[in-house]
């Protein structure tokens, strides 16, 4: 796997328009906050950006019309942290603990693969995944990963 230094912004600008229409088509909000102009990190930039493209799938997946989702990209104790908050359908206690297991889906068409896939992306850069959800209130999904 080929890795190269990238600014988080870069990566984003090139995968928030593929989610536009199904966006504005929903009525949903998709809000990005960064805290720094530059965000360099070493990575895999295909590898990330299907990441990123899961985590933004699944936020609008389970966002009802009118919701809005917001993109957090902070320096976090040296570490690049990037946050998927959701006010969506929120992800039960016994469901979370299968997040990432193959095959794992509640979806009528989901294939459980998107996880799984972004935890291995993600562990191959050296970061971790962490996730917090509540039933009926929302979730979030908290990457973070190593700076240059
Ligand atoms: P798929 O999207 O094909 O179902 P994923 O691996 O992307 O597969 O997600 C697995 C399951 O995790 C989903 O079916 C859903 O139950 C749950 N999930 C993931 N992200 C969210 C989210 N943001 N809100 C609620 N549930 C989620
Ligand atoms: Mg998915």
């Amino acid at each position: 796997t080929q890795y190269n230094k990238k600014d988080v912004h870069v990566l984003f600008k090139q995968i928030l328009p593929l989610f536009e229409t199904q966006a504005t088509y929903n009525n949903i909000q998709l809000v990005t906050e960064f805290d720094l102009d530059e965000l360099m990190i070493n990575c895999n930039e295909n590898q990330l950006k299907q990441v990123f493209v899961n985590f933004i799938k699944n936020a609008i997946e389970a966002t009802s019309n009118g919701g809005v989702i917001k993109i957090e990209c902070k320096k976090e104790q040296n570490e690049l942290c990037i946050r998927f908050i959701d006010e969506g359908s929120g992800i039960s206690e016994e469901n979370i603990k299968r997040l990432g297991e193959p095959f794992f889906t509640t979806k009528e068409n989901g294939t459980g693969l998107g996880l799984m896939i972004s935890f291995k992306i993600i562990e191959e850069h050296g970061g971790t995944i962490q996730v917090e959800s509540q039933l009926g209130i929302g979730s979030i999904f908290k990457i973070k990963l190593p700076f240059c």
